[in-house]
């Protein structure tokens, strides 16, 4: 059967986002064009903003609102400056906010070092987390990268070169499931490696 033009498109545009095959593809794209002209219509205008309405912070690189330079985090008087959360993604900031048991601030790395992904340090938010450490303020840095080869890798790299500034630097305590991430933990568990951080040496 050859699909009119706009379903095939659909399906085609669909069937690109992680977890969604080509069936599932079909079925959205039918469902959505057998529904009511708001569901559509809602999701068009939430797709469309997505990407016109949402920036990164410059100093932590978390997701924030369009025509922000940093995020409601960066700018609150609320959280700490000498505490700053070191995580791999926009995710894992809201995975230890909803355990509300943290309040430093955080730098997002969008990554971990990855040789054979071919990801190195320069592919990450690192010279720019190091740079902020070295404008001062900062008394700990808790690597909080997912208990995973690579988030373990990452943040030992990442110690050794935060070390020589003479920075305090912590790692999230064992007790996350090994090859987990910190964005499925649920926020007891979470919260208890964060309160149970210890001294990388
Ligand atoms: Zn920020």
């Amino acid at each position: 059967m050859i699909l009119p033009e706009p379903i095939q498109n659909l399906i085609t545009a669909l069937s690109r986002l992680p977890g969604v095959g080509p069936k599932t593809a079909s079925r959205l794209a039918f469902y959505l064009l057998r529904a009511p002209e708001d569901i559509s219509r809602d999701l068009a205008e939430a797709l469309h903003a997505l990407k016109t309405s949402t920036g990164y912070c410059q100093t932590c690189f978390n997701i924030t609102t369009a025509g922000r330079v940093e995020c409601e985090i960066c700018t609150s008087a609320e959280r700490s400056g000498s505490l700053l959360c070191v995580v791999e993604e926009p995710l894992d900031v809201l995975a230890l906010e909803r355990t509300t048991g943290f309040q430093g601030r955080y730098h997002v790395l969008h990554g971990v070092l990855s040789p054979i992904e071919g990801v190195g340090p320069d592919d990450l938010k690192v010279r720019e987390l190091i740079e902020r450490i070295r404008a001062g303020g900062v008394e700990e840095v808790v690597l909080a990268t997912n208990p995973s080869l690579e988030g373990d890798a990452t943040a030992m790299y990442l110690q050794q070169q935060i070390h020589p500034l003479g920075v305090r630097v912590t790692r999230l305590a064992r007790g996350l499931p090994m090859g987990g991430d910190l964005e499925y933990a649920d926020p007891n568990t979470l919260l208890r490696a964060l309160t149970g951080r210890q001294e990388m040496d």
